[in-house]
């Protein structure tokens, strides 16, 4: 089926653009950044495989990036911005955003963005978390994001995950209101299935989910008139990845990472371009312009809890 240009759901297509060993949960040699230059490096490749499937399907997507891998290709991120895809930040180093202190996260996010404007001469105001690790003690970052010229967050799955995360947040897109400025949060689509919300549409779901499921997501989204967002990973659609070590058994979290990882890979790209062949598929700047946030929240510091200070939505005071 081919969707209707003006009266089909304009979804986001989102790609976290990183190597093959940016995985979390499984340690193994390429772990520590500085054996990054040491690995097999497969993203200029996988990327490249993956702009193919997207020109097939005349699809235009959002390419969250690490700074490393842009340091490293900026050629491929400058082609990516020609070809009129939109280029945002997925940090520097890749680490998980709850896991950092504030001032690691300012640097980092500060590190990515600068260089990925100086790369792309475009504004390059949205941003994804490693792992959707914008966890519910780490709503500290938005204001750190906003002074960094991010507009526009992808971090949040509005359901509980084994890292990241946020159960009960807004599936809508919204307006956040920070000490230093406005941020549209876009979360990442859920499905209500058996009693729990879960993801759906992208990542490690495209392998474990039939298509049909995926599909029975987007129909709950688009009922309630409500944009999905698809998001994969370069090294997805390549089956011939190399493998991070297997973990022992006796690491039973570890070894279901590493099942999930690499089960039905040779799926993942047949139903992909089923879904882009389904769907109308655009850039989240494009998607947000079609459907602009509704609601408006306030972030507030309240008091410090634990260690680290503790934030919350209120509405808006305006
Ligand atoms: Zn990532």
């Amino acid at each position: 089926m081919i969707p209707d240009a003006e009266t089909a759901p304009l979804n986001a297509f989102c790609v976290d653009l990183e190597e093959w060993f940016h995985a979390f949960g499984i340690s193994g040699k390429y772990t520590d950044p500085v054996t990054w230059d040491d690995a097999p490096q497969c993203v200029v490749g996988d990327t490249e495989d993956l702009m193919r499937l997207l020109d097939d399907a005349g699809v235009r997507g959002t390419f969250l990036t690490v700074g490393w891998v842009a340091r490293k290709y900026p050629d491929l991120i400058r082609r990516l911005a020609r070809e009129g895809h939109e280029v945002g930040c997925h940090s520097y180093w890749h680490r998980l955003v709850f896991e950092l202190s504030p001032e690691e996260f300012d640097r980092d996010i500060g590190e990515c963005v600068g260089l990925l404007r100086e790369i792309t001469s475009q504004p390059v105001d949205t941003f994804r978390a490693p792992g959707f690790s914008v966890t519910a003690d780490a709503l500290w970052s938005y204001p750190i994001m906003r002074r960094h010229g991010i507009t526009t967050d992808i971090s949040i799955v509005p359901a509980k995950r084994d890292h990241g995360g946020i159960a009960g947040f807004p599936r809508d897109p919204f307006t956040m209101e920070t000490a230093e400025g406005s941020i549209v949060c876009f979360p990442v689509s859920v499905m209500h299935l058996a009693g729990r919300t879960i993801p759906f549409s992208g990542g490690g779901y495209l392998r474990l989910f039939p298509l049909s499921l995926i599909k029975a997501g987007f129909a709950q989204n688009h009922r309630v008139g409500r944009p999905g967002m698809s998001y994969i990973h370069p090294r997805e659609v390549n089956p011939d990845q190399p493998r991070l070590p297997r973990p022992a058994i006796w690491r039973p979290m570890a070894l279901l990472k590493y099942l999930k990882y690499y089960v039905n890979l040779k799926s993942t790209r047949p139903k992909l371009a089923a879904l882009l062949r389904e769907y109308r598929f655009g850039t989240v700047a494009e998607v947000l312009r079609r459907h602009p946030p509704t609601s408006t929240v306030r972030l507030a510091l309240r008091p410090a809890t634990g260690t680290r200070a503790g934030f919350e939505l209120l509405p808006s005071a305006s």
